[in-house]
């Protein structure tokens, strides 16, 4: 296509869907389309099991490679040139591909890999591959075949339409496109952990909203700018999230005067999770997604988990339950989170940290405790105060 680069886009999981596959195609043009819109004239086309994005030459390669492989869904990538399905224009533009290669790189050494999923097409692969390999070595005196680990692998897939050149590949994330599985209410801390476990939820095909609990003034506005700074990095993969900001110190203030001192944790934690569902019912979220990971810390245990659970009626997803800590944080590094999430920011949950936190709370003595509150008037007034940011993915 005149002065557009070529991306040839690989879905995972979604071509696996059955029946149901092009639904999930489409979510997935839509979605890349709606990543790019910020960029002038690219397109992006669906054709025989192959999803096809044009990009104006003039936008980097790194760029619009970066841009998709955030879309989930994508499984990989590779930049493409196009040519007529034709032995002869195939060689050429192989030639050329390499030259453009050994310029930029200095690579040395290549091998030709084919595929032909045109059958009516009078050459076989193997011999593709050898012929095309034949014309590049006539075409690039300096370079030399290497099978077993050339520096420049070059595909070469024919099809009835055009035949596609390309090399390397570059991985995306995989999942499935937004949107295919509804919006999930994420209780979103300035930790490593909650911004791990809503990414997980939205690679599976989930919009993200979110809540934040602080404790002014007792936490930091810059602590909220935190956790905006986390959640606008997640907006990089799921598009703009909404937070709702809302004060929990005059329910910790009442626990702490109400209640036993080595329960104020976990009944915090009930009070959080009451919260969310509130807003969650209102937002039209399905669920709730929290970054509990089980035995990670004393409100963590399972039998605190139990208590914390029963507090809501709406299921709570906890895609890190059973991760190690090392892999939590590992995943945070891949996906750009982590050095946001460790800057030393107060959190809600470390002011009025009990000395004895109790580790294997029992329901019914949470609930004798809890009936110490009007509930039910504290949550009210909580959501009342409450304030709602959006936050958008940097350009
Ligand atoms: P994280 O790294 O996510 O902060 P954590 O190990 O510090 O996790 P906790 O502080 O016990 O764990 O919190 C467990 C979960 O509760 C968090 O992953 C998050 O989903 C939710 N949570 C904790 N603090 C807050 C908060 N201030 N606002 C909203 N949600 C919170
Ligand atoms: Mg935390």
């Amino acid at each position: 296509m005149e002065g557009k680069n070529t991306y040839i886009v690989r879905c995972g999981e979604v071509a696996l869907k059955g029946m149901n596959k092009p639904y999930f195609e489409r979510m997935l043009a839509e979605r890349i389309k709606k990543v790019l819109k910020k960029y002038e004239g690219c397109e992006v086309k669906r054709s025989d099991g192959l999803l096809l994005v044009y990009a104006p030459e003039k936008l980097p390669r790194e760029q619009v490679m970066g841009e998709i492989s955030r879309v989930f869904g994508v499984d990989s990538i590779s930049p493409a040139v196009e040519v007529e399905s034709d032995m002869e224009e195939i060689g050429k533009a192989a030639v050329s591909y390499m030259q453009q290669l050994i310029e930029e790189r200095g690579i040395k050494t290549f091998k030709v890999e084919a595929k032909r999923s045109d059958k009516s097409f009078p050459v076989e692969s193997p011999q593709i591959a050898r012929r095309i390999g034949a014309a590049v070595l006539v075409g690039c005196k300096v370079l030399k075949v290497d099978v077993h680990k050339p520096d420049c692998l070059l595909f070469v897939h024919v099809r009835r339409e055009c035949t596609y050149i390309y090399e390397q590949k570059v991985s995306g994330f995989g999942g499935l496109p937004l949107g295919t599985n509804g919006k999930g209410l994420v209780l979103l801390s300035g930790g490593i952990d909650s911004p791990v476990a809503a990414w997980m939820m939205a690679k599976r095909g989930m919009y993200i909203e979110a809540v934040h609990y602080h404790s002014y003034p007792y936490t930091s506005e810059r602590a909220w700018e935190k956790v905006q700074d986390l959640a606008r990095i997640l907006a990089g993969y799921c598009g703009r999230i909404r937070i709702h900001s809302v004060n929990l110190l005059p329910i910790q203030e009442q626990i702490v005067a109400n209640c036993p001192e080595e329960e104020t944790t976990i009944l915090v934690r009930r009070f959080m999770m009451k919260i969310a569902e509130r807003i969650a019912r209102e937002t039209g979220c399905l669920m709730l997604i929290t970054g509990e990971n089980v035995g990670q810390v004393a409100s963590q245990t399972a039998e605190a988990l139990v208590v914390t659970d029963a507090a809501v009626q709406m299921p709570v997803m906890r895609p890190l339950i059973a991760l190690d800590k090392v892999d939590i944080m590992q995943k945070a590094q891949e996906i750009g989170t982590f050095e946001t999430s460790i800057q030393p920011y107060e959190d809600c949950c470390t002011v009025f940290l009990p000395k004895h936190p109790k580790t294997k709370p029992k329901l019914d003595k949470i609930l004798q405790s809890e009936s110490a509150l009007d509930c039910e008037a504290l949550i009210e007034a909580a959501l009342a105060s409450k304030e709602v940011v959006t936050v958008y993915p940097e350009d």
